[in-house]
């Protein structure tokens, strides 16, 4: 029999509803058991949704009211000291939020023994979604001991509920990998103090019991080098001798299994799952080496984007795969290729979008409904009933997908096949430009500015609301707008600062203000995804070729260097984080949509300078974020995304001002691609770091002018001048003094105008007194 398998379900709840939960219970309106419950009925809800979708397989412990790494590191006794745990038994929620969003000093935590300044555990990207899990803190000879059996109890709920689910346990190899410890030393070493926990978890669930268990092993998916893989080995020896009636089902995503193919077949597990849709060729090698007995999960449906499938061409790969295994279509799964987290939760809410475009896309509940027809259609054929009108519909919609001319504008596919390697040169090389910007701009050393947005106050958010909502009109809401603009620019002259910005109080979002003037976006009203914790982000879909109507910033910009003399800088986002941070269309590669971005920003660019723009920044925070998993893909990328750039870019002058920007991010391992992107001026997050992350810049005698943070604009303390000159000598130690830059860390938009007008008063001072040591 094939089963029709889910491996995570969003969180979050129709319209956020764990987010109001959260958000209530930390502001005080909701106590504890009302957080519990609403989290249960979350639960209840979810997988009753799934089982009535026809899942077979439906999953429990995917659930977290934060962070399901936080979770594992609570469950596993992995809890840092000063933050109240007692050493044994459960974990309090005091705690389990004090490590997720650090100590906030109320009676509540300090009752429960947490140190009035514990801080959060550290936040990071889990793996390459937009999804943030925090990095549990271990160290050399750490013990580990089972807090809750968290799997066992979401079991239990569920099967209350009348549903045996599939608990998911993250693998104890991926946690390790996952953690980092104080000590430096080597986190696998712990794998044979973990294994015993697990193996307790799987024995209890097997009691209870569970048939199957998916241990989620992400690393798969990454180059796992000898001592990982045989890590691997050990733990899946231990844990299949540990519960040898479970079924485990090894769990990889985010990518093919590579390098780890071979050791992964090896591992005793009951069944295999795959991500076919990131790497759909290893198949073949899976099918001709997984044993007879073993099942496998085949994820054919895209966990990751938004995109009805093409359930036809699937069900062809789905058949072939059955034609090659021992007993057909028996021992075989259909899975979303991940955990359906990264997408939205169901289309039925969205009832503004263009009804040709809705009908193109599947959000968690429509996969869930596509993996249930290609399940069935494998078992009976796709004219059984019941299946015949999804494959009839997915057909019409792929057809009507194929064949719009508004995804497929002909004016865009000729200007691209038009583009020319000279479009990515600049006139002249780094050395002339700079002669000329210099007679231009004529600037001091260490020029001051600011990375672009400045306080998006209450009553910028206000405006922005009450004009979306149609209580203020256009010509109201652009009258406010320019009075803060106004405001803005006479503010910087008054600050000394040489360089100025015009606010950007006009932007929601970095994204979505050019989205929403670009042909091709499309933006939803509820599609909401996880990032961390409560916060939720609703990418735009990049939905169709791209192109600029109208030109985007001009207007703000030409408005704001009418009131002074001194050069405002035009500010746009990069191609490649307009492509990173939103869901894109998967019937071109990536990297043509992401030229496709570049032509329209190098549009905006061009229209920015014949208004008499000088300097123009092109913001790039999301280029690091685009990297492969494995560096063997890194050029690839590497390559387009750089020369996307220069696209965008490279059209200008040689006395027009190239800046670009990225926020907090190892350059290291990339910076020949940063500086192939052949910027005149960067700008990076270096106050944390205490200029640590120039070194990078340093030890390639990077060539071109870098500003290198030096106030860290995400905590609210405002920087003293000595600090700051401090700063600025370290940096001058590293690259050349003629190469800097002073400027804050990233933008101004999350602080208050009463931080940032001493902060960058003390930031010019500092500038100064830099120039006066020359
Ligand atoms: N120009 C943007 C701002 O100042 C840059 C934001 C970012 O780097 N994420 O807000
Ligand atoms: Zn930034």
């Amino acid at each position: 029999m094939t089963i029709a398998a889910n491996l995570g379900f969003p969180r979050i709840g129709h319209r956020r509803a764990l987010k109001a939960a959260l958000e209530g219970f930390w502001a005080g309106h909701l106590t504890e058991a009302d957080l519990l419950a609403e989290a249960a009925r979350l639960r209840a809800r979810h997988w009753r949704l799934q089982q009535g979708l026809g899942i077979g397989h439906v999953p429990s412990n995917d659930f977290s009211l934060y962070d399901h790494v936080l979770d594992t590191a609570c469950m596993l006794g992995a809890v840092p000291p000063g933050y109240g745990w007692p050493g044994q038994g459960p974990v309090s929620l005091s705690t389990y939020f004090a490590l997720a969003r650090g100590a906030r000093g109320t009676e509540a935590e300090q009752a429960a023994g947490i140190a009035a300044e514990a801080p959060a555990l550290e936040m990071t990207k889990w793996f390459d979604t937009n999804y943030h899990y925090l990095v549990p803190v271990l160290r050399a000879g750490q013990t580990f001991t089972l807090t809750q059996n968290r799997p066992l109890a979401a079991f239990r709920e569920a099967f209350a509920l009348g549903m045996r689910t599939r608990p998911v346990l993250l693998g104890p190899v991926s946690f390790l990998l996952l953690a980092k410890t104080e000590d430096g030393s080597d986190p696998l070493a712990l794998l044979p103090g973990l294994l015993p926990v697990y193996a307790g978890i799987l024995r209890e669930l097997a009691a209870a019991g569970a048939s199957w268990v998916q241990m989620d092993e992400p690393c798969l998916a990454t180059t796992l080098n000898g001592a990982a893989q045989a890590a691997l080995r050990d733990a899946y020896a231990a844990l299949a001798a540990a519960a040898p009636r479970l079924c485990l089902l090894l769990t990889g995503y985010f990518g093919g299994l590579g390098g780890n193919l071979e050791t992964a077949l090896a591992l005793p597990v009951a069944g295999l799952h795959l991500d076919l849709v990131r790497d759909p060729g290893q198949l073949d090698t899976v099918l001709a080496g997984a044993r007879p007995e073993q099942w496998l999960s085949l994820g054919v449906i895209d966990g990751r984007n938004v995109w009805r499938a093409d359930l036809r061409r699937t069900l062809g790969e789905l058949r072939r795969a059955a034609a090659l295994r021992p007993d057909g279509a028996r021992r075989l799964m259909v899975a979303p290729s991940c955990s359906l987290l990264h997408v939205p939760l169901d289309l039925a809410q969205e009832d503004a979008l263009d009804p040709a475009l809705r009908s193109w896309l599947a959000f968690a509940v429509q996969k869930l409904g596509e993996v249930r027809a290609l399940t069935l259609a494998l078992e009976e054929g796709e004219e059984a009933p019941g299946v015949r009108q999804l494959f009839a519909e997915a057909d019409a919609a792929l057809a009507s997908r194929r064949a719009s001319p508004k995804v497929h504008d002909p004016a865009v596919a000729a200007r691209l096949a038009a583009v020319t390697p000279a479009m990515a040169l600049r006139k002249s090389p780094f050395a002339a430009r700079r002669i000329h910007q210099k007679a231009r701009l004529k600037l001091p050393p260490f020029p001051t500015t600011t990375i672009g947005s400045f306080p998006q106050t209450e009553a910028v958010r206000r405006a922005r609301a009450d004009r979306a909502a149609g209580r203020l009109p256009a010509a109201e809401y652009d009258a406010f707008l320019q009075s803060e603009t106004a405001a803005a620019i006479r503010w910087q002259e008054e600050a000394g600062l040489d360089v100025l910005v015009h606010g950007e109080f006009e932007r929601n979002d970095m994204v979505k203000y050019f989205g929403e003037q670009l042909a091709g976006f499309a933006f939803t009203k509820h599609g909401w995804v996880q990032s961390y914790g409560s916060r939720c982000v609703a990418p735009p879909i990049l939905w169709g070729d791209v192109a600029r109507p109208a030109p985007m910033t001009v207007g703000w910009w030409r408005y704001a260097q009418s009131l002074t003399s001194r050069p405002v800088k035009g500010m746009l986002t990069g191609p490649v984080t307009l492509l990173q941070w939103s869901f894109v269309r998967d019937d071109l590669p990536r990297e043509t949509v992401c030229r496709q971005l570049a032509l329209a920003v190098r549009d905006e660019v061009a229209e920015l300078e014949a208004a008499g723009c000088a300097v123009v920044q092109i913001d790039e925070p999301a280029l690091r974020e685009g990297l492969p998993l494995r560096p063997a893909e890194w050029p690839g990328y590497l390559a387009w995304a750089v020369e996307c750039f220069r696209i965008a870019s490279a059209g200008v002058w040689d006395d027009t001002q190239i800046h670009t920007h990225m926020c907090y991010a190892e350059f290291n391992d990339i910076i020949a691609a940063i500086a192939a992107l052949d910027a005149d001026v960067i700008s990076v997050e270096t106050a944390r770091s205490r200029m640590g992350l120039l070194d990078a810049f340093a030890g390639f005698a990077y060539p071109n002018e870098i500003g290198p943070g030096v106030w860290d604009i995400h905590s609210p303390r405002v920087p003293d001048v000595d600090g700051m000159a401090r700063l600025l000598r370290l940096a001058r130690g590293r690259v050349e003094a003629a190469q800097l830059w002073v400027n804050p860390d990233c933008g101004c938009k999350t602080r208050r105008w009463e931080e940032v007008r001493p902060a960058v008063g003390n930031m010019v001072a500092a500038a100064r007194q830099l120039r006066a040591e020359l």
